[in-house]
């Protein structure tokens, strides 16, 4: 009978509660398609002209003459199975009125849609998915600017809320630029705010490029997340896991503290077993011992030994040639090492 969305619409309820009251008796008498004699209703409820005002106004109702109104968003109000629906007889005689009410509706509606997406944006988010540089670029390249002096207005970027360092394209994407290192540079916000759609005369793209390749190899070693690596963290992209495999062993190959762990791990076993009398087969043991409690884990960065809370390098040796002597000599870690 009634929406909810509707009627529990702030536009509704501020409405003098004699044209909410009007609205509701409006509703019960009208028809299958939502239209209503109210010079009836009017009298039936001791309802003031200017209640009927209020709703046409708010858009509730359209007042086609002095008998007949429609009320909007019916459909929403009302759904009909359509084996009980009797067509009202007044769909013909106001043909044209209902016409102009739905183009009206759709324009609105059309409006409403472009509101949400303007167009410079929708142009923005695709010259950013055009570009080649990764989801995080934004943030490591303004981090990297604060604290520099900006190279329009000279003021020391991010001294102040509004001068914080801010991305600007050189030529704008308005003007076909691109999102790409070369058409970049970092100025602050003020003076973005003023050069908007603008071209910039003075630009500090060489200098963005050089921080840039000097953020990426400090990344290699550690790991650049890209925008696709997200998205396969967060399981939105299913990439083969072979492929995911291949970054995985590419951002292993860059150098890290991992064979700094494996020395001082050696260390200390040699230390820990020092005037413990070992035999050759022992010996071979030892390597094959420290091979697996050096083994990396999956992100690279941290070897076994790390991971386990309580350590004693005696103890778990002991224990490791128990299990030996328990499943024969099948133990797979070889390494040339000690
Ligand atoms: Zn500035």
């Amino acid at each position: 009978m009634f929406s909810k969305t509707i009627t529990n619409s702030s536009k509704f309820l501020m409405m003098p509660p004699s044209a909410q009251n009007l609205y509701f008796h409006l509703g019960m008498n009208a028809d299958d398609d939502g239209f209503c004699e109210h010079f009836t209703i009017m009298r039936m409820t001791e309802s003031k002209p200017d209640d009927l005002k209020i709703l046409q106004a708010k858009g509730f109702i359209k007042i086609f003459d002095d008998k007949v109104l429609i009320i909007t968003q019916w459909k929403e109000n009302n759904y009909i199975r359509s084996d009980r629906y009797t067509p009202s007889k007044y769909l013909k005689i106001y043909k044209e009125e209902l016409k102009q009410l739905s183009s009206g509706q759709e324009k609105a509606d059309k409006e409403k849609t472009n509101k949400e997406k303007p167009k410079w944006l929708k142009s923005r988010e695709k010259a950013r998915k055009d570009g080649d540089l990764p989801f995080s670029f934004d943030y490591k390249i303004k981090k990297s600017f604060w604290g520099r002096r900006c190279i329009i207005c000279g003021e020391v970027m991010g001294s102040n809320s509004i001068n914080k360092p801010s991305i600007q394209h050189n030529i704008p994407f308005s003007k076909g630029g691109k999102h790409t290192i070369d058409n970049i540079s970092v100025i602050c916000e003020s003076c973005n705010e003023k050069n908007k759609g603008r071209v910039l005369d003075k630009t500090n793209s060489d200098e963005v490029k050089r921080v840039w390749d000097e953020i990426k190899k400090k990344d290699d070693g550690i790991q650049s997340v890209t925008r696709m690596d997200t998205q396969v963290r967060l399981g939105k992209v299913r990439l083969g896991k072979v492929r995911v495999r291949e970054r995985i062993e590419k951002k292993s190959n860059s150098p890290s503290l991992l064979p700094q762990k494996t020395k001082k791990f050696i260390i200390k076993v040699k230390k820990d077993l020092e005037g413990i009398s070992i035999s050759r087969n022992q010996i071979e043991e030892i390597k094959k011992f420290v091979a697996y409690w050096t083994e990396p884990n999956k992100s690279q960065t941290k070897i076994r030994w790390e991971l386990e809370k309580t350590w004693d390098t005696k103890r778990r040796f002991a224990s490791w040639m128990r299990n030996c002597e328990k499943f024969g000599n099948k133990n797979k870690y070889k390494i040339e090492m000690l």
